[in-house]
């Protein structure tokens, strides 16, 4: 089934619902219109539909391989980095002083989302090489980005993060990945990496890692670790690539899914590495990386949604099964259910996604802090649910195919099997409820409440023409208040941990519903309005049960002691 790329949608979310004008009267983003949001989306549009969906399939049946320590990677895969490359897409939201388009995030995300939706194991390498720009643009020496960031921003030579080691997960803190200074300004990294994503390719003239490692005078812990650019080539006087660094690609793990794109085990053996930021200041440089990251992974679970929509949709119309009006199962409650489950969250999860683009674009041309706190507050309800909208559409989107989404031949299942890791990359969604929780409430909640109360005021405004979908919403978001009041007043953080993940869930849902609301007032007549009234009938009340599960606090989990977890 081809993908359409969803253009218009953009345009409608854009106009009337996350506030995009406000980002387009700045004057950073002054350039940034209508007609430009417009022609810049068609044209991505028009490359993921043509370049990049076409080569969906291949990296599930064509995995990238590692033969004789050089990677293949999936047939097409080189082309379709080639087109995104010309096409400038990985550096749109990149500074223009090195080649980038200085665009807004909110305009990268769509494009990033369309992208995904097209092949996601692909997607993603463009997606870390943006990372990596914008942590060399915050943190690195002016040198480093005037050999680096031209490269990186035209797909000359693409980026890498690498975190995770087997004993340092969620803990990265517990890395033990090594710097020594080499006495010349460079450094000597050794250490093994697990689970590098594109940590290498065939399609890229050079590959900079960035890499977190500890310097011999690193305290242990998170702030004792400093980041470093380790490229596979040592550029040389020219800045071309140069001789080999002392890096390698041990091994490729066996994926549930997302075959297209390696995931490497990574050996560096005292390989040369530039510090970026400042000495034992990594995490803080890397966090630059990884909020960028959040944003774009959970532009990855909404794309896959959409993806999976479409395919589901389109097997919907065709199949014939059981007797109805139009003659196929496209006519039946439940199929209509499904149908409407996914295409409801897939414009809820999309709209929070845009809003926490807009909140970065605002903070970029602003420097508000309140633009700040909603872009950080919104950061991971946006991966969280966007990924995990991501999971549960291309599931249903398995359910709608009946026996067929279980064979691979059909395509459901690879959208299943592909969005699943990003519910656990970049931080797990449980780490992404717990940064909610607590980094994002050390104001009191004041973020919070304060979107709460606009929420409440929008609903406010449409109680006069839309009373039975204002009323939900301006009630949930009320219960929603007094839940964060209650959670902010916690002082043993394992009772707001306990209820984290139905938190950030009960949120994107009361988000969800403002959204909703916001369509439907820009088109009372039209399907939008009959979207949203299905969405505050049937999925916004789960708020309620969400934040009930929220305020029960740590101790119930610890009632069955570990014994007890095993036992009959
Ligand atoms: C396909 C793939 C690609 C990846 N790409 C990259 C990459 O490019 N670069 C990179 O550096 N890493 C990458 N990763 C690693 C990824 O970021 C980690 O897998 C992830 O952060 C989780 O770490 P872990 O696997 O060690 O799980 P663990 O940390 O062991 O977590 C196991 C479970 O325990 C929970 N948990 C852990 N700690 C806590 C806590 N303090 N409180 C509550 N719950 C907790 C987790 O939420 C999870 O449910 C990739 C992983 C995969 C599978």
């Amino acid at each position: 089934m081809p993908y359409r790329a969803p253009v218009s949608e953009y345009e409608f979310l854009f106009r009337h619902v996350v506030g995009y004008d406000q980002v387009s009267a700045t004057d950073r983003f002054s350039e940034a219109d209508g007609d430009t949001v417009s022609a810049i989306l068609t044209e991505a549009g028009k490359m993921c539909e043509e370049v990049m969906a076409p080569v969906q399939r291949n990296g599930d049946l064509h995995p990238a391989r590692l033969e004789n320590g050089k990677m293949r990677t999936s047939p097409g895969f080189a082309d379709g980095w080639k087109a995104i490359s010309e096409g400038g897409w990985i550096g749109m939201s990149a500074p223009e002083a090195h080649g980038g388009m200085g665009l807004p995030m909110a305009l990268t995300t769509s494009v990033n989302e369309m992208m995904s939706a097209a092949c996601l194991s692909l997607q993603l390498a463009p997606l870390m090489s943006q990372g990596q720009i914008e942590a060399l643009d915050h943190h690195a020496s002016d040198a480093l980005k005037e050999l680096y960031l031209p490269k990186l921003i035209s797909g000359e030579w693409s980026g890498t993060m690498n975190l995770t080691e087997p004993q340092a997960g969620s803990d990265v803190g517990a890395l033990s990945s090594k710097a020594e200074p080499n006495g010349d300004g460079t450094y000597a990294i050794t250490g093994q990496k697990i689970f590098i994503s594109w940590g290498d390719n065939d399609f890229s003239e050079n590959i900079c890692h960035l890499v977190l490692a500890r310097l011999p005078d690193g305290v242990p812990g998170t702030k004792g670790i400093s980041l470093f650019l380790v490229p596979k080539f040592l550029p040389d006087e020219a800045g071309k690539p140069g001789v080999a660094n002392s890096l390698k690609v041990v091994s490729l793990e066996h994926k549930m899914g997302l075959h297209g794109s390696p995931t490497c085990v990574m050996q560096y053996d005292g390989a040369t590495g530039w510090l970026v930021g400042k000495e034992h200041g990594g995490m803080a440089a890397m966090f630059t990386m990884m909020n960028n990251a959040r944003l774009g992974v959970g532009g990855q679970g909404v794309g896959v949604a959409e993806g999976a929509y479409q395919h589901a949709l389109a097997y919907a119309l065709e199949r014939k099964q059981g007797k109805t009006p139009s003659g196929t199962i496209v006519d039946h409650a439940d199929v209509r259910r499904m149908l409407l489950e996914m295409k409801a969250d897939l414009f809820a999860s999309r709209a929070i996604l845009l809003a926490c683009a807009v909140a970065i674009d605002m903070q970029t041309a602003t420097g508000e802090a309140d633009w700040a706190a909603r872009a950080a507050l919104l950061t991971p309800i946006a991966k969280a649910f966007g990924t995990d909208t991501g999971i549960r559409v291309a599931e249903t989107g398995v359910q709608v195919h009946g026996g067929m989404g279980f064979i691979e031949e059909t395509g459901a299942a690879q959208y299943y099997r592909d969005v699943r890791v990003t519910a656990i990359y970049e931080g797990t969604n449980g780490i992404q409820a717990m940064d909610l929780v607590a980094r994002k409430m050390m104001d009191g909640g004041e973020a919070a409440c304060r979107l709460l109360e606009e929420i409440q005021k929008q609903a406010e405004h449409a109680r006069g023409t839309l009373p039975e979908l204002a009323e939900p919403v301006w009630q949930a978001a009320e219960t929603l208040r007094e839940a964060t009041e209650w959670l902010v007043s916690q002082d043993n953080m394992n009772d707001r941990f306990a209820g984290a993940v139905p938190y950030l869930r009960a949120f994107a849902r009361v988000l969800g519903g403002h959204y909703h609301l916001s369509a439907a007032m820009a088109d009372k007549d039209g399907p939008r309005m009959a979207l949203a009234r299905f969405y505050v009938d049937r999925l916004l009340p789960e708020h309620a049960a969400l934040l009930a599960h929220a305020r029960a606090g740590a101790e119930g989990l610890y009632a069955l002691g570990i014994d007890d977890l095993a036992g009959g």
